[in-house]
């Protein structure tokens, strides 16, 4: 794949139309686009995927596989997004040309460690699952075709003479759907998982596998060629890191968030620094809460910890006074006296807010920052409580909080399959008493934001505190940032920016 920047055209093709590529709605993604593509389009192809794969996540955990609540649901979103959605369309060409590049773009994302391939793995998987049940019989036998793998259809003669074992091993069926089904002679190696349980009849080396189940099969083959694509791609980042152009938008791809910023401060001034105890209970997340509980009482926290709250503190409308006020109040009560606090932390905390340095208005950081980037170490108490405690100590904290027994069981098991942000969902239904969350949690803000509507009622924080002084104006030199958080160029360079930052200010 090749990239223009020159292109100022939104989404400016670069390319001619290369309808013959893509013969299927579905693909094995076995070849990387050739063509040119603007740097824009990347973007906005990459984004697009990005919040489809999330999409599949919740849905995944949220609704079964294969229910109509869930089609119905993956099909709305991949309509949205312009992604193929029904394989009999036949003029989809640039939904799968979207889908082609889209996948390649998140695949070099999300190579870049085992936590992402597996996450990436997942979700295409199941994206790939849905969609090729959405197959008619002709167009998946033509798509089998076409990814070489022709599974043969026994005869009726073979099919009759194995009836009786056909019906026997293949768990659900009777003769007379023995008898209307096609059964395809696969090699075992293809059959494992059907083998493995049972669920298929073999000799000679062959499964015989019905219909219903040949999407196994499918499957497992592409799971395998996926996995296999993502290592071979991940051996080749270092030539891909080292194009300027591409490094930072990938790697801000792979924990990017595509939601909004929460750098307007719509509460600016409306919350009361003593409210904080209270709503650090009521309305934190966990991370926050965490946060907020170890201030409190060691009345410090190292850097990471100092980042990660007090933008997000900012995000919910503290004002750069009340911030300063905040934590000198705190630091002071422990080993920081108030002169070493003003010379220090203060200009950190001041720089946050965009009044020092470059005067970049930094944003709350995202669920994905917070899990993918700077684990926390000894002594450190950032990062999200669901990707970076110990199974054992979140299991005590929320027992702590008084999080029922099964609830606790729940979010283990999420957490369990690494989805952090969805255990995080389920900690805001049981600390909310609501069976469904009715939104994907992407941001800390957006879980206190949820939390403020569903306690008030669905009416906005009351302003409890109002102080026309204290209202904080965005008065930055630079262009603010971009109001919606997704990977764009300027987000990238405020994060390459963000971590000069961090290295300028790690005094403990
Ligand atoms: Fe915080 Fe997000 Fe983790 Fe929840 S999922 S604890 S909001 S980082």
């Amino acid at each position: 794949m090749e990239f223009s920047s020159r292109a100022r055209q939104k989404h400016a093709r670069l390319a001619g139309d290369r309808r013959e590529q893509y013969p299927h709605s579905l693909q094995f993604y076995l070849e990387p686009p050739t063509e040119s593509i603007s740097l824009v389009e990347f973007e906005s192809f990459a984004i697009d995927r990005l919040k489809l794969l999330k999409v599949v996540e919740n849905l995944g955990v949220s609704s079964v596989r294969g229910t109509d609540v869930y089609k119905t649901k993956l099909e709305c979103e991949l309509r949205k997004l312009k992604f193929p959605y029904r394989a009999l369309a036949e003029d989809d060409y640039e939904a799968r040309r979207k889908d082609h590049i889209s996948h390649f773009i998140l695949r070099l994302a999300y190579c870049q460690s085992e936590d992402l391939r597996r996450w990436f793995l997942q979700q295409e998987m199941d994206l790939f699952r849905y969609r090729f049940n959405e197959l008619t019989e002709n167009l998946m036998q033509k798509f089998l075709e076409h990814v070489n793998l022709p599974f043969e259809a026994i005869g009726e003669d073979l099919k009759t003479e194995l009836a009786n074992e056909l019906c026997a091993s293949t768990p659900g069926f009777s003769m007379s759907k023995v008898k209307e089904q096609m059964f395809y002679k696969v090699g075992l190696a293809d059959a494992v998982d059907l083998f493995r349980a049972r669920r298929v009849f073999i000799k000679d080396g062959f499964a015989y596998v019905p219909f219903k189940e040949i999407d196994v099969i499918v499957l497992n083959n592409y799971r395998t060629k996926l996995s296999k694509a993502l290592a071979l791609t991940a051996r080749s980042l270092p030539s891909i890191q080292s194009d300027e152009r591409l490094q930072p938008l990938l790697s801000h791809l792979s924990h990017s968030y595509v939601g909004p910023d929460y750098s307007v401060q719509k509460n600016t001034g409306k919350i009361s620094l003593e409210q904080i105890d209270a709503l650090s209970v009521k309305s934190f997340p966990l991370c926050m809460r965490q946060l907020h509980r170890a201030l409190r009482d060691s009345h410090h926290l190292r850097h990471g910890g100092r980042m990660q709250y007090g933008l997000f503190l900012k995000g919910i409308g503290l004002t750069l006074e009340q911030a300063l006020e905040f934590w000198k109040k705190e630091f002071i009560r422990g080993k920081v006296d108030a002169d070493k606090f003003d010379k220090g932390y203060a200009y950190s905390i001041r720089h946050n807010y965009g009044k020092e340095g470059k005067r970049t208005d930094y944003t709350p950081y995202s669920c994905m920052k917070i899990i993918m980037s700077n684990p926390p170490s000894q002594g450190d108490y950032h990062g999200c409580p669901f990707r970076h405690n110990d199974p054992e100590l979140l299991k005590q904290k929320l027992q702590s909080y008084k999080i029922p027994p099964s609830g606790i069981t729940q979010i283990l098991e999420l957490v369990k399959g690494m989805h952090f942000q969805l255990a995080c969902q389920k900690y805001f239904e049981l600390t909310h008493d609501v069976d469904d969350i009715g939104f994907s949690l992407n941001h800390p803000n957006q879980y206190f934001t949820e939390s403020q509507k569903l306690l008030s009622g669905g009416r906005e924080l009351k302003k409890e505190f109002s102080n026309s002084g204290n209202f904080q104006q965005k008065n930055n030199s630079q262009e603010s940032i971009n109001s919606s958080s997704t990977p764009t160029s300027s987000n990238a360079t405020v994060d390459t920016e963000l971590e000069g930052l961090e290295a300028y200010f790690t005094e403990d």
